[in-house]
């Protein structure tokens, strides 16, 4: 019987591109990168549908291993049964998990909404915290969210949000330079937050997402129609 290699199937992290520049030369670099980025994307902004900063936050929980057009299909008809982190903590773990299925890992992530909301209309007045430490007590949150909800509906540029399409693009770009691991999202941000000015946080991330859905995706960057091509040391490696 034919053996299947496994290890071919697996997916091959994005490869890190050495470009022996100095810090100086890649802001440098990044700032042309950011205007290419406004020129084609404006104002870009969250693709999660939301209208204040608790359905952000709910949103941005449910979107973990999904997609935003599935949240996007989700939530209205969640927010209109559960108006209030009040209503939404009260209601049966069933009907939350009923509501939110389609979302993928639904029971830990009902435990999540409703978790987090209880200590909303607990603790926090009814009001999403608009600060980090408090952000990250809550139940499902971690930085990344965090940072979503801050920078999306808060307007604070406390840091960049590195999703998979962030890491992946500012890979690709040679934004992130100091870990072997492509993956460290951690080391991804701190590289981006040295090279992308504080006032950019949160469009850069809003705008790599767009740009990781239109013209990089993963599996075939269109790097002919590629408006920050010439400074992309990936161009035409795909
Ligand atoms: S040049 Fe190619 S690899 Fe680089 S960002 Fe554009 S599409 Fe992606």
């Amino acid at each position: 019987m034919k053996k299947t290699n496994k290890a071919s199937k697996k997916k091959t992290a994005t490869p890190r591109i050495d470009t022996g520049e100095s810090v100086a030369d890649r802001k440098k670099r990044a700032k042309r990168i950011l205007a290419g980025l406004h020129k084609q994307y404006g104002d870009a902004d969250c693709a999660l549908i939301h209208k204040d900063a608790f359905q952000l936050l709910i949103a941005t929980i449910l979107s973990a291993q999904s997609t935003d057009e599935t949240i996007n299909k989700v939530t209205p008809g969640l927010f209109k049964k559960y108006k209030t982190p009040k209503a939404l903590a009260s209601a049966p773990v069933e009907d939350v998990e009923e509501v939110i299925h389609s979302t993928g890992f639904f029971r830990q992530k009902a435990k999540s909404i409703q978790g987090a909301a209880r200590k909303i209309a607990d603790e926090f007045g009814g009001k999403v915290p608009a600060n980090m430490d408090d952000l990250v007590s809550l139940p499902g949150v971690a930085r990344k969210t965090a940072n979503v909800v801050l920078g999306t509906a808060f307007g604070e540029n406390v840091g960049v949000v590195v999703d998979t399409h962030v890491g992946r693009l500012a890979t690709l770009l040679a934004l992130t330079w100091t870990s072997k691991d492509t993956k460290d999202a951690v080391k991804i941000e701190n590289d981006l937050m040295e090279v992308i000015p504080q006032d950019e946080w949160t469009f850069f991330s809003h705008a790599l997402i767009w740009h990781g859905r239109k013209v990089c995706p993963a599996r075939k960057p269109d790097c002919e129609n590629c408006t920050i091509a010439k400074l992309c040391p990936s161009a035409g490696l795909g």
